[in-house]
């Protein structure tokens, strides 16, 4: 897949060989990633494409940690699957599409093989995009990728005869599992008449021993006869999924212990450390001169404040109390708003009324203490650099606040009294609701608990489920804003 050795790009004739490849090397769009692939790729190619399939994954990610069924989680990432990681079943560029699958799973195994953690979080998310996508496949594509994989899965169809002959009794015995599984959120329960139908012309049943499904056992999911469980289509795709976290988790170890052999490799190594630094690794690109012109008048009017993120209000609460802001809170206030939109003109009139509004700091002293600071911010002092707003993985890698200092992320750094508190004020005092967001802190999952905040206080004008998770202040403010004006786009 990629060279171990410092050799830089030896010529093209590699990535000629590239076109030669062929829709018989990726012959499903589902895949067990059995072998890895040995194209060459360029490295742009190998970050990008990493980088799109984490996008799919972190959105899962959040959706398993807020408690989303597998169906509502299936209707937020496909939008992501289509824009990000498409695998058609014919037409358009099929073969490309299976390549950027293949090679962004290969890459993230890189990624996500060093910890136990990771490896646990990686699997537990690409098994649920197995699922997702298992779901997508037509019928004939579900036993065609049964029937090529027969051998891994030791799978024993029932024949048209028996099922016929038994029919009656897997419909008493499947009803009520089948209907879960096939409830649409949209569309009434099938009636008994139409749910007989679909047991005699749809399922296909597998009969395995009971010891092998001893979870659909307990659950009473399946027919049981002389010791074997008859399982219906539905229900497959939970074993498929169990067999391949299976082979993933053993080929994480594997790659784990293949990995001193990569560290020689001084090209691929920063952009691996990067992409591992956690889930939310993938970035928001909050443009950081945005054209919403923020006023410093308005930068503190309810109508725009409402649309902070926790990070953002409680910065907001210490300009206020103390009429100034240390370095460390100022930089991530002010990169907020110039994110938000607040332009050098304005972000200069907005922090010399702040912090000259007591009297402590004169206009004297701010121009010559702080001015510089902030035009720093906005590229026009010292090295000239149009500075981007902080993420949240940027702002929770800093050092946690001291006394006195209000930078950070609140989800980390309040106690749960004072976060409850904060809640409150955000309108989220639902034991329920704030139990959620005090486990995920408990889990250090600080993104996923103000995902569930931003969800829970904007409940009322989410219309259809969407992807949001957020990693980014800025993402919080404009998707809060979108919704605000009714202008969500599924991206
Ligand atoms: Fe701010 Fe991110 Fe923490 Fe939310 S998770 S409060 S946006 S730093």
């Amino acid at each position: 897949m990629f060279r171990q050795t410092k050799r830089r790009v030896a010529g093209r004739r590699n990535f000629e060989e590239v076109a030669s490849y062929t829709h018989a090397s990726y012959p499903s769009r589902l895949s067990f990633y059995d072998l890895p692939p040995l194209e060459e790729i360029t490295l742009e190619q190998f970050e990008t494409w990493a980088v799109d399939r984490l996008r799919v994954l972190i959105e899962i990610e959040s959706c398993l940690a807020r408690g989303k069924s597998l169906r509502e989680t299936e209707a937020v990432v496909k939008p992501l699957l289509l824009k990000y990681l498409p695998t058609a079943s014919s037409g358009g560029d099929i073969v490309a599409e299976r390549r950027k699958d293949y090679y962004s799973h290969y890459t993230l195994r890189l990624v996500f093989c060093r910890t136990d953690e990771l490896r646990r979080k990686f699997v537990r998310n690409e098994a649920a995009l197995f699922k997702i996508r298992y779901n997508l496949l037509q019928p004939k594509e579900q036993h065609d990728f049964v029937r090529a994989h027969a051998a891994k899965l030791h799978w024993e169809y029932i024949l048209p005869d028996d099922k016929a002959a038994r029919a009656d009794e897997l419909y008493a015995a499947l009803a009520p599992a089948l209907r879960a599984a096939l409830a649409a959120d949209d569309a009434p329960a099938l009636s008994p008449d139409a749910l007989r139908q679909h047991v005699r012309t749809k399922e296909n049943f597998i009969r395995l021993p009971f010891a092998r499904v001893p979870q659909l056992v307990a659950l009473r999911l399946v027919y049981m006869l002389r010791g074997y469980a008859y399982i219906p289509s539905s229900l497959q795709v939970s074993l498929l999924a169990a067999v391949f976290a299976d082979l993933l988790a053993a080929a994480l170890v594997k790659t784990f212990h293949a990995l001193p052999r990569l560290e020689e490799d001084d090209r691929l190594l920063p952009m691996l450390a990067h992409l591992s630094r956690n889930f939310a690794s993938v970035q928001y690109d909050a443009a950081a001169d945005a054209a919403h012109g923020l006023t410093a008048a308005a930068v503190l009017s309810p109508a725009v404040t409402l649309h902070f993120p926790l990070c953002a209000r409680r910065l907001l609460r210490s300009l206020a109390a103390d009429a100034h802001l240390k370095y460390g809170a100022r930089q991530q206030l002010g990169l907020f708003l110039k994110g938000a939109g607040l332009g050098v003109d304005e972000a200069l009139k907005f922090w010399a009324a702040q912090f000259t509004r007591t009297g402590k700091i004169n206009m004297d002293s701010f121009n010559k203490e702080y001015r510089y600071n902030f035009r720093h911010m906005y590229g026009l002092e010292g090295g000239r650099i149009n500075y981007k707003p902080w993420d949240c993985n940027t702002i929770l890698l800093k050092p946690k606040p001291q006394r006195g200092e209000s930078h950070g992320c609140p989800y980390r750094d309040l106690s749960s009294d004072a976060l409850v508190a904060s809640l409150a004020e955000m309108g989220v005092s639902d034991p329920h609701d704030v139990n959620g967001v005090l486990e995920d802190v408990q889990k250090h999952d600080y993104t996923v608990a103000c995902t569930r905040v931003f969800e829970i206080s904007h409940r009322a004008k989410m219309t259809r489920p969407e992807n949001l998770h957020i990693t980014h202040p800025n993402l919080y403010f404009d998707r809060s804003r979108q919704l605000d004006k009714a202008e969500v786009r599924v991206e």
